[in-house]
């Protein structure tokens, strides 16, 4: 392999050209109209224009992408991608390999009769859920026998419509979950292993926000269990690569298989963070047909790394997409930003809202969390809203800092109200300590009665 294609945007293509280009390896942009000057673009050894700005026409157009470079994939084959694509299919192919599953209806459903009959079994509250979903999307709880039909209906149409694909199934709504997963990477020798679990409960609209490695709530026996489990969801589709098995961890701490994502996910710098393996580079390395370098009992988790995704959202209105130019754009010194703008640049409305992933890596879970409001303090955006005063109202939270909360975290502790508090707070700090520099300022302007010589030699 001499060069490699990064059929992405933004920051995740920049982080991974870092990887490529420190291993050697020549790299390729690709972008639409409205990235034309972006970072990842400039980056790059080479650039290839797809098309205009929306992602269907450019960056999604496999044809145009293809086209761009004679190529190996580096990612699953197409059968693991394909199978664990579809949330059933999925449930299908690993239920021969002894995988604890939310209780539910394993098909597609789409008699209302037949749904109020499976839900009664499970209990109220019960989760629709589209097959095809992904991103947080067609996803609703049920509360009652009542509300069934109206809103199966919708989970339906709205499956249809995002994903193209009205197939929605039932799960059992957990009540007080963590959202625990496990990274996995597996050679095409047969070898797979599991770099520990990502906690990422912190949610809003059933979307991460706030992920953390190690998880606070887990013990070796469990982890060791989990990822177990995790490494044979891996096996039951043949898979090649870096990929993530999601669970939900209940208040009893049973574990349920939720999904397996086929992909890079945006959580997994914390995993880099404590085991010390970059796993873009171990992408590149299984593509090119090497063996894994390290076996399970070789793997350590070193720290605690957490991550914050800083959106371009307003956290104090409903978490709504905040769109504009970042008028002012400074990153903090002493954390790993991956983000793909600089200051001057409009947040495109075509793609995803997320400016930059905010790491940090502490000895302790209490070191990564103290780095943390540190980076927050010194990352500085302005020109649009962003989710780094949440991350702040998080990372001081009680409930967070306990490891006493779910998935349930906003809907339960968050208030858009702290957000303007807060900012009123900083905002009382800033004046207190204007006046207190205005204080010492004017001591030492006071035109002191000895000479001039000693007044300036204060300086
Ligand atoms: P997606 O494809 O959108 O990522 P997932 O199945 O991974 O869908 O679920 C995303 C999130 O939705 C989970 O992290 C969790 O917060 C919530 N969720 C999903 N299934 C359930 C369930 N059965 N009970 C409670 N919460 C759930
Ligand atoms: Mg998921």
């Amino acid at each position: 392999m001499k060069k490699i294609l990064v059929a992405n945007r933004g920051e995740i293509a920049l982080r991974v050209m870092r990887t490529a280009r420190r291993m050697g390896l020549g790299t390729v942009a690709v972008y639409s109209d409205a990235d034309r000057t972006s970072p990842h673009v400039r980056f790059a050894d080479e650039a290839v224009h797809l098309g205009p700005a929306p992602s269907a026409q450019s960056y999604l157009d496999m044809d145009k992408v293809i086209a761009a470079a004679g190529i190996t994939f580096i990612g699953p084959r197409p059968h693991a991608i394909e199978v664990m694509g579809n949330k059933l299919a999925a449930k299908e192919t690993v239920s021969a390999y002894d995988i604890p599953m939310v209780p539910g209806l394993d098909e597609a459903v789409d008699d209302p009769d037949r749904a109020r009959a499976v839900a009664r079994e499970i209990g109220f509250p019960i989760l629709i859920k589209a097959a095809a979903g992904g991103g947080g999307k067609g996803m609703r709880v049920v509360d009652s026998a009542e509300e069934l039909e109206e809103q199966m209906h919708r989970a339906i149409s709205e499956a249809r419509n995002a994903f193209g694909d009205g197939s929605v199934f039932i799960e059992k709504y957990i009540a007080s979950p963590h959202h625990i997963e496990i990274q996995v990477l597996a050679d095409t020798h047969g070898n797979c292993v599991h770099l520990f679990e990502r906690d990422c409960s912190i949610q809003r609209r059933h979307q991460k926000v706030v992920e953390e490695a190690p998880s606070a709530v887990l013990d070796p026996a469990l982890r060791r269990e989990m990822g177990a489990a995790a490494v044979r969801v891996a096996q039951s589709c043949d898979y090649v690569g870096a990929g993530t098995v999601e669970f939900l961890l209940d208040a009893d701490r049973n574990f349920y298989f939720l999904e397996m994502n086929t992909r890079l996910q945006v959580e997994h710098p914390v995993t880099e963070f404590i085991t010390g393996i970059d796993l873009v580079e171990q992408q590149i390395r299984v593509a090119e047909g090497e063996v894994l370098s390290f076996r399970q009992e070789d793997l350590t988790i070193n720290g605690h790394a957490l991550e914050l995704r800083v959106y371009a959202e307003d956290p104090a209105n409903g978490f709504l997409p905040s769109i504009g130019r970042l008028t002012t754009y400074r990153t903090p010194p002493d954390a790993r930003v991956d983000d793909g703008f600089e200051e001057g640049m409009d947040i495109p409305i075509h793609y995803d809202p997320m400016i930059a992933k905010l790491v940090t890596h502490g000895a302790t879970r209490g070191e990564a969390i103290a780095k943390m409001l540190t980076a927050i303090a010194e990352y500085h955006i302005e020109g649009i809203e962003t989710t780094l005063p949440f991350g702040r109202f998080v990372f001081t939270h009680e409930a967070f800092r306990s490891g006493d909360f779910d998935t349930h975290f906003v809907a339960h502790h968050f208030r858009p109200e702290a957000i303007a508090e807060a900012g009123a707070e900083e905002t009382r700090a800033a004046a207190l300590f204007a006046a207190f520099l205005y204080q010492q300022n004017s001591q030492r302007l006071t035109v002191p009665r000895s000479s001039s010589i000693e007044w300036l030699s204060r300086h």
